[in-house]
């Protein structure tokens, strides 16, 4: 099953002024309510990532959890979290990073990626790319290969993926 842009599109709504005034925040909520739309949108994301031939799947959290994870499971791959700081048990290793709107810090288990694996990092939405570029470095710190990035939602207008050093995909694109 595929949907083409436009029925992805509809599922998605733009809420302004949040979290702060002036953004306009893109919503999956509304996608993630709607079965199929929901099923259509990680079918046509499994298609498009699965020439890139990954090993593992990389979930950035909390939202890009929601593309990698089923994703993971569609691709029968396994699924690494990187999470906000202090949240992961045992060994982690981090990094921090501006964001849109403020700055953060993402942390992954330091025995999560063996040497040279194939990870694909996964999120819902590329704005800066700041986050994005962030995960890419952790899991080349892990010891990863990244082949590819993805997210459900590509704000083109703030020129996110030229801050990325590996090919990007997106579903939508918003400019
Ligand atoms: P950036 O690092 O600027 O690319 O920001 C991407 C991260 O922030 C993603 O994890 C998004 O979930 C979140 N984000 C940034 N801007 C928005 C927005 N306008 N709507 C929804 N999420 C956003």
């Amino acid at each position: 099953m595929t949907t083409d842009t436009t029925d992805l599109k509809a599922h998605i709504r733009g809420i302004p002024d949040f979290p702060k005034p002036g953004i306009l925040f893109y919503d999956i909520s509304t996608l993630l309510r709607h079965g199929p739309a929901w099923r259509a949108a990680m079918a046509q994301m499994a298609d498009t990532i699965r020439p890139h031939k990954p090993d593992l799947l990389a979930g950035i959290e909390s939202r890009g959890f929601l593309v990698a994870a089923p994703l993971a499971l569609e691709l029968g791959l396994g699924f690494i979290m990187l999470r906000k700081p202090r949240k992961l048990p045992g060994l982690t290793i981090g990094l921090n990073y501006a964001l849109e709107y403020g700055t953060d810090r993402i942390e992954m288990q330091a025995d999560a990626v063996q040497k040279g694996q194939r990870v694909i990092l996964l999120d819902d939405l590329l704005a800066t790319g700041g986050t994005m570029a962030a995960g890419i470095s952790l899991l080349r710190q892990a010891g990863a290969v990244v082949p590819c990035a993805a997210a459900l939602i590509e704000l083109t207008f703030l020129g996110g993926r030229s801050r990325l050093d590996v090919p990007f995909e997106s579903l939508v694109a918003y400019d």
